[in-house]
This record gives C-alpha cells, sequence and structure tokens, in this order.
C-alpha cells in the first residue's frame, strides 16, 4: 500500500498516540498516572448540558449552515464584545468543530504553496503539521534567551519575503506562559505594518493566574476589521471544559471568513448541530464554570510547581495560566522522548516529550488531574530520576526497586 507524499510528511499527534499507550496499560490493570492530558476534568456547564438535551430531545437534529448557526454566531459576538470589548458583525464568525479546525481552514485559506507561517517555540503540536497539510512551510523560532517569551526581534528575524502569517498562542500550551502585554502590541504593530496575518491562538486566555489579565490583542489594532489580518481563534474546549463537544471559532475580516466558509462547507459541512446548541447554553448561562475551573487550576498549579521543586537541577518555570508546565530536565536526560518513554516505562507516569514542541529536553507535565495524581505522579518522577531519593517505592501493593542510576 502506498500513502500519498503529503500523508508521510504528517506526524501522528504525539498527545493521541500517549493517550493510547496509557489506555492500554490501564486496561491491562497498570497503576497509570497520566500527567500529558490536555483537558480539563470538570463538568460540562450545566446550561451547555440543558441546552443540547432539549435539541436533542425534539428529535430533529439537521445540518447547520456550513459556517454555523445564527444563534451561536449571536453567543459568540456577544462573548466577544464582553470579553474582548470589540463589537463585530455575524460575517465576521465563523464557527468549527473545534478551534482546530478554524485553524485547518484558516491556513488553508490564506496560503499559497511554500509560504511560511512564524510561530514561536515551544509550540503547540499541531501547528507544523497543519501548516505542511495546508501547503505551507513551517518556521519555528526558538527565544534566543532561553526563556519560553519570544521577543519581536527573534520573530522579526524569520520573517522575510515568503512569511504569510505568525501565529501566537499565549498563554501557551506547552509552557503555561503568558506573553506580555508590550510584546502583543508590538506583534499587532509588525503585522499591521508588515501586512501578514496574525493569528491569536486565544484558547487558554480566560485560565490565567495570579490576579492577571492576558492582553487583549483587539486593543491594539489600529485597522478596521474589515482592512485587518488579525485573527482571534478562540473555543469551548478548554474554558469551559467542554472537549468533546469539539465546537471552536474564529474572528476575522469577512472576505477571510467566506472563504473559510466555502472551505468548510465542503470539508465537513457546519459543526455538529447539538454541539453548537450546548455552547449556546455555555455562552449564554451562568458563568461560574470558568471561574472555579480557573481556581482549581491554579491551586493545582502550586501544588505542581512546588512538588517539581523539590527535584534537584530540575528547571522549573511557573506557569501565568493553562494547564501545562513544561521544565527542563536536561540536567537527567537531554532525549525527551527517551526520558518520556523511561518515565512510562519505570514509573507508569505519562508525560510528553518536548521535542513535539519544539523543545527538547523538556517534558510538558499538565496539572488538570486531581491533587493526588498530581503528587504521586512528580514523586515518581522524582524518585526514578535523584539517586539520592530512597531506593524504593510502592506502586499500589508492588514494590520497585531502582536498579538506575
Ligand atoms: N490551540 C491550542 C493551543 C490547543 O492547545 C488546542 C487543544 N489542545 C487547540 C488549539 C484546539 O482545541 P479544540 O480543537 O479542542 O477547540
Amino acid at each position: 500500500m502506498s500513502v500519498s507524499q503529503l500523508a508521510r510528511s504528517i506526524k501522528a499527534s504525539a498527545t493521541l498516540k500517549l493517550n493510547e499507550t496509557a489506555a492500554k496499560l490501564r486496561e491491562k490493570g497498570e497503576p497509570v498516572i497520566h500527567l500529558g492530558g490536555g483537558e480539563p476534568k470538570s463538568k460540562a456547564p450545566l446550561d451547555a448540558v440543558l441546552n443540547c438535551a432539549t435539541q436533542l430531545n425534539t428529535g430533529e437534529i439537521r445540518y447547520a449552515p456550513a459556517d454555523g448557526l445564527p444563534a451561536l454566531k449571536k453567543a459568540i459576538l456577544r462573548y466577544t464584545e464582553e470579553n474582548y470589548g470589540r463589537l463585530l458583525a455575524p460575517p465576521n464568525v465563523i464557527v468549527s468543530s473545534g478551534a482546530k479546525q478554524s485553524i485547518m481552514t484558516l491556513l488553508y485559506a490564506i496560503l499559497e504553496p511554500k509560504d511560511e507561517v512564524v510561530f514561536p517555540a515551544p509550540y503547540w503540536v499541531s501547528y507544523p503539521e497543519m501548516v505542511k497539510l495546508a501547503g505551507g512551510v513551517p518556521v519555528a523560532v526558538t527565544p534566543e534567551d532561553g526563556t519560553f517569551v519570544p521577543t519581536v526581534p527573534d520573530i522579526a528575524d524569520k520573517v522575510g519575503s515568503y512569511t504569510k502569517a505568525i501565529v501566537l498562542n499565549s498563554p501557551n500550551n506547552p509552557s503555561g506562559i503568558m506573553y506580555p502585554a508590550d510584546f502583543v502590541a508590538e506583534m499587532v504593530e509588525f503585522c499591521e505594518k508588515k501586512n501578514l496575518w496574525l493569528v491569536m491562538d486565544d484558547l487558554y486566555n480566560r485560565l490565567v493566574f495570579d490576579g492577571q489579565k492576558a492582553p487583549n490583542p483587539y486593543d491594539y489594532a489600529k485597522q478596521p476589521v474589515e482592512q485587518s489580518k488579525l485573527v482571534v481563534v478562540q473555543g469551548v474546549s478548554k474554558m469551559y471544559a467542554m472537549t468533546g463537544f469539539r465546537i471552536g471559532w474564529a474572528l476575522a475580516n469577512r472576505e477571510v471568513i467566506e472563504a473559510m466558509a466555502n472551505i468548510q462547507g465542503h470539508q465537513t459541512s457546519g459543526p455538529v448541530t447539538v454541539s453548537q446548541w450546548a455552547a449556546i447554553g455555555a455562552l449564554s448561562g451562568v458563568q461560574t464554570a470558568i471561574e472555579s475551573l480557573r481556581l482549581t487550576l491554579e491551586n493545582q498549579r502550586n501544588v505542581m510547581v512546588e512538588r517539581l521543586r523539590t527535584i534537584p537541577g530540575l528547571q522549573v518555570t511557573k506557569p501565568n495560566g493553562t494547564f501545562y508546565c513544561f521544565p527542563d530536565f536536561s540536567a537527567y536526560q537531554k532525549d525527551s522522548v527517551k526520558l518520556a518513554e523511561f518515565l512510562l516505562d519505570r514509573v507508569r507516569v505519562v508525560t510528553v516529550p518536548g521535542k513535539e514542541f519544539g523543545m527538547d529536553g523538556h517534558l510538558r507535565l499538565s496539572y488538570c488531574g486531581t491533587i493526588k495524581e498530581i503528587m504521586d505522579g512528580v514523586e515518581r518522577i522524582k524518585w526514578a530520576l535523584d539517586p539520592n531519593a530512597p531506593n524504593e517505592l510502592f506502586l499500589g501493593d508492588r514494590k520497585l526497586v531502582r536498579d538506575w542510576a
């Protein structure tokens, strides 16, 4: 059997693959701790469930328009006005099957073959593959100063005549770091001046800690919406803990939204109708779920960071948001794939290798599980790595003896 060159150039999603391995081990009764996950554990808001169930009960579940139900667009516009202070119109919104599809469809809509898309490392695993799928060339920028915060000169250095777009994800998956307002402001100005698309992947912008607030890109945009190449990507997956509903959206000028709708129309048609009704419920209902999730995650972040800092030699940058932490383990092992395999093999802890996010030597650890999972998971990692930790560890009733240096 032969698959296309394009298919061969696309890597499997590392996170999905890890989920499968962990599920298989769990099925066998192995005491796996999953610190590799990318979804909050809280329930979907009641308003989302009820609104969805009401529609489902009618038994009449029909196609939705390719760009989303008008009622959901209306709810998104209201949300955008409230949370971004920007009044847009229905033709400026496309609803997709997850933010993932919004980004993918956007790339199809704007890239010519070999156009380059620039994004800072560490980056979300899917960006390079999505750019390649759309015929473009991914260009990752690693911050010069060894931090997770890029600077405008770092990015400007990689921008050339083939650059079509810049993608920023802040707070960032996998580092949990939020880019400073100055940086966002300068990037908006830079892209307006250079006539580049600026995609703000804002999926985690409500899950921010320590009393901070994510910078709002619209605050710095000078061009009117219809002339602007600023695209804001959002969704219900993370902030409302609704990953399985698969609803995300993009906000942009109407020309590109129309092009995206045409593409989506031939690709998947409109997103699942009952999921859209769930999203309407989430956006229009009681808004306490986000704050309660945010508080839970902040507490879990504190526990994880505090525990990780007891492991000698680990470089831990405290996340400002999301539910990920991205410590540097290179004092122990520079090859993050080997390290993740070692931890799964020896102590049954699932982590995601930093290599997948464009930064080897690091592991992505999620703190969206329970406090117990976080504490036990980090304890196991510490035990596996720190030669000064006691020689034995109990996983349930199984005694492990460290026989490696
Ligand atoms: N962007 C980032 C940075 C993400 O972490 C994710 C989910 N892991 C997505 C986009 C896609 O989210 P969804 O398709 O579930 O809306």
